[in-house]
């Protein structure tokens, strides 16, 4: 077989590709998606996309609860789908065989064949960007649970009562150790914080310390933006812990915009689960994506071609 369609629907943007069979994108189209329109936002992106080539079949990762095999949403929390039935709307539209995923299952598969996990048949990818997401592979498969919602790593419950979620539940793993947490922990301590480059970086607007803005000011060396992704990463340390304790990998990847703040982010997040493994066992390896942000589309697409 030739290449086949890989698609990553999140947020902010849709991304839509051509992957070959070694993981190799060959072409690309990305848009900012329509935060109305989800479905129609992807079949835009993948008509563009084969107004070149043609693919043997369309694998879709959605930042979504959705079901499998059906490709059906769920529950959205940042997009609305304009029409729920994604994979069927897909295949009416191109008449290709169809597979819609979770985005953090996908990008967990393409970490698996093509990235940081390659080899390894136990393995485990949190995403940490605005929210927290995660994929199972185990077995050397991926693991959907009975309805394809495994791996909401992002939502177990750390905090009772604690910060709110985008879910609407309070202190989720999500609420405390995401991209969203890193900010609303900056927001929080900046009145205190004396002289910080997070303020000088958001111009006073404390609507502007998004994760992103404290990544920044500490990759140049700002005291306050470190004591954040250092809170943050004790709590991603704690997340890990309670994965590692039910899965037991042998790895467990990091992606998302997390993984670009590197060892300022993990470096805490590692010491949190050796100190709370200690005595207990060796904790596995806790390593950085290595497809960025293509690990989702190569994934997708990789099942899309094993589902033929
Ligand atoms: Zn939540």
């Amino acid at each position: 077989m030739s290449l086949v369609a890989g698609v990553d629907s999140g947020g902010t943007k849709v991304l839509a590709a051509l992957v070959d069979e070694e993981g190799r994108i060959v072409d690309r189209v990305e848009h900012p998606t329509d935060p109305r329109a989800g479905t129609a936002s992807i079949l835009r992106a993948l008509g563009e996309l084969f107004e070149k080539e043609s693919p043997a079949a369309i694998g879709v990762g959605v930042a979504a609860w959705v079901g499998w095999p059906s490709g059906r949403v769920v529950f959205a929390p940042n997009l609305f789908y304009d029409d729920p039935e994604v994979k069927e709307a897909i295949r009416r539209r191109f008449g290709l065989p169809v597979s819609v995923e979770n985005d953090a299952n996908a990008a967990a598969w393409g970490e698996c064949r093509f990235g940081a996990g390659v080899g390894v048949s136990e393995m485990l990818m949190v995403t940490v960007g605005t929210g927290i997401g995660g994929g199972i592979v185990s077995g050397g498969k991926l693991y959907r649970g009975r309805n394809g919602y495994a791996g909401e790593f992002g939502h177990m419950t750390l905090i009772e009562g604690g910060p709110r979620c985008a879910c609407g539940e309070r202190g989720c793993f999500e609420a405390m150790a995401s991209g969203a947490a890193i900010g609303r922990m900056a927001r929080e301590g900046l009145h205190a914080a004396g002289s910080t480059a997070v303020r000088e970086l958001s111009g006073g607007d404390s609507e502007r310390v998004t994760g992103a803005l404290v990544a920044e000011a500490a990759e140049g060396g700002d005291a306050y933006a470190r004591l954040i992704l250092r809170r943050a990463g004790h709590w991603l340390g704690i997340g890990l812990t309670n994965l590692v304790n039910i899965f037991d990998p042998e790895v467990i990847v990091i992606g998302g915009g997390g993984a670009s703040s590197g060892g300022l982010l993990l470096d805490p997040a590692r010491e949190e689960l050796a100190r709370r493994l200690e005595g207990r066992r060796e904790p596995p390896r806790v390593a950085e994506a290595a497809l960025g942000n293509d690990a989702g589309v190569i994934g997708a697409a990789d099942l899309a071609r094993l589902a033929v």
